[in-house]
């Protein structure tokens, strides 16, 4: 997997549009257990990050990342902005310093875990965006260079998504819920599961 920069292209903007198009079953999960932004904060920022395509895709693949963490902080807002905000500007970074796809993409997927984690104060259980980051992290460690790497992920990540639904929230405004928490899939979880899904659909030449 060689990323050119029109895959890149591809690839960012086919996850953008997936977002957007999942805003509102992201809003309504949001209802059940936050506030019902997390739909409209999603577009938004996924919508900034279509906006600057041209640009942003034309950056060196570190740099690229970075921008788009930096745009996701400044307009997807609530707690999930600056943790995807993390994400991106983290694993930006660790392809920076030496790292290089795809042999290294378990570690660099995984220094946007443990930003996510730190900034967040979360780990995994907890009902978050990290019941799907974290169980991804691990398949795309276990299962590098196997030749279903990308379905392996996809069914990870839809696995992952569901598991979040008897969890007790622990973090977050659905954390203010107590165990009313429980028996509903988390939204940030759910937005999670749609990027990583939409990269591998690109991925796989299916968009
Ligand atoms: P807000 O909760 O401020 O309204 P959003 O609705 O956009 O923000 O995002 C909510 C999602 O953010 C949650 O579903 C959860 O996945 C994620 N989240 C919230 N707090 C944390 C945290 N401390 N660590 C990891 N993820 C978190
Ligand atoms: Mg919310």
């Amino acid at each position: 997997m060689s990323l050119q920069p029109e895959t890149f292209k591809t690839l960012i903007k086919v996850a953008a549009e997936q977002v957007i198009a999942s805003a509102p079953e992201l809003t309504s999960l949001d209802q059940a257990i936050g506030d019902g932004d997390h739909g409209t904060n999603m577009k938004r920022g996924f919508e900034a990050v279509l906006n600057k395509l041209d640009a942003i895709s034309e950056q060196p693949l570190h740099e690229a990342l970075k921008s788009i963490g930096k745009t996701l902080v400044m307009t997807v807002g609530g707690a999930s902005g600056p943790l995807y905000g993390s994400f991106f500007l983290a694993a930006g970074e660790a392809l920076s310093h030496s790292k290089h796809l795809p042999d290294d993409l378990a570690e660099v997927f995984g220094s946007g875990v443990n930003a996510v984690s730190a900034r967040g104060r979360s780990q995994a259980g907890e009902k978050t965006m990290l019941d799907v980051l974290i169980p991804v992290m691990e398949t795309l460690k276990a299962d590098a260079g196997r030749s279903d790497l990308i379905e392996r992920v996809r069914s990870t990540a839809a696995e992952a998504v569901e598991r979040t639904a008897p969890m007790l929230a622990t973090k977050g405004r659905a954390s203010f819920l107590g165990s009313r928490s429980v028996g509903h899939v988390d939204p940030g979880a759910r937005s999670s599961c749609v990027l990583v899904q939409a990269v591998c659909a690109s991925l796989e030449g299916r968009q």
